[in-house]
């Protein structure tokens, strides 16, 4: 039951590569606001690292790949958001582990949980501080709450995205209380969070690729 899910984990960084190469100039802007500028640079060489840990995992179930993957993206990302999403990953694959019966939405809805319960043990960033938790918590709780009412993964992650997005976009007008953009807090005003951008354009990326 893994193997068509791990496959997918693979086609899927190879296609966030891409999303994320093409991001990295405004994502790098954007933290040039208030931040040191780095986020873009930070993501393309974090997923550049994850997808070539994992392309040659044929056979690996989906656990082991995204563990793999999150061990790559925290050695040579660099940042904050590098030790974050490196940490995330991992305790997402920890999560799914290589030996479900089935892989559905409740697997998707646990490595969910696992991201964003490492992200925040980790961070200590909470609801309203202007980072990428503030589109990762509207993002949980709308998934968690389709998938409790029975709606599929792919139906499920689609429309979470949508809200992640429309959470990111609102960081605009927030202060950053936490990370590097906080000395520059009022500067900030105006522009969405980085990490809140980016993760609403990866959870995009792969809802595409669920329905495809
Ligand atoms: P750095 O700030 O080290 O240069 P990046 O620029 O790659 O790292 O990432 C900045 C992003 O990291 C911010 O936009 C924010 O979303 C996220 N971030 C910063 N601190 C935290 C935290 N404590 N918890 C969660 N996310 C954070
Ligand atoms: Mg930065
Ligand atoms: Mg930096």
């Amino acid at each position: 039951a893994g193997a068509a899910l791990a496959a997918l984990l693979r086609r899927g960084a190879a296609e966030l590569q891409r999303v994320l190469h093409e991001n990295e100039a405004h994502l790098g802007r954007i933290d040039a606001v208030a931040g040191d500028g780095d986020h873009g640079r930070g993501m393309a060489k974090g997923i550049d690292a994850a997808a070539a840990a994992i392309e040659p995992l044929d056979g690996a179930g989906p656990g082991w790949t995204l563990r793999t993957a999150g061990r790559a993206w925290a050695a040579e990302a660099g940042g904050t958001s590098g030790v974050l999403w490196g940490a995330g990953l991992e305790a997402a694959g920890e999560a799914l582990g290589d030996v479900r019966p089935v892989y559905d939405a409740s697997a998707a809805l646990d490595a969910v949980i696992a991201f964003a319960d490492a992200i925040r043990d980790l961070g200590r960033a909470e609801a309203g501080d202007k980072t990428m938790v503030d589109a990762l918590l509207p993002f949980r709780q709308s998934l968690s709450a389709q998938v409790a009412a029975g709606r599929s993964a792919a139906e499920s992650w689609r429309d979470a995205a949508v809200l992640a997005s429309e959470a990111a976009r609102a960081t605009a007008a927030l202060r950053p209380r936490k990370g590097r953009a906080r000395p520059l807090a009022e500067k900030s005003v105006g522009t969405p969070d980085p990490g809140a951008t980016s993760f609403a354009v990866i959870v995009d990326t792969i809802g595409a690729l669920m329905s495809s």
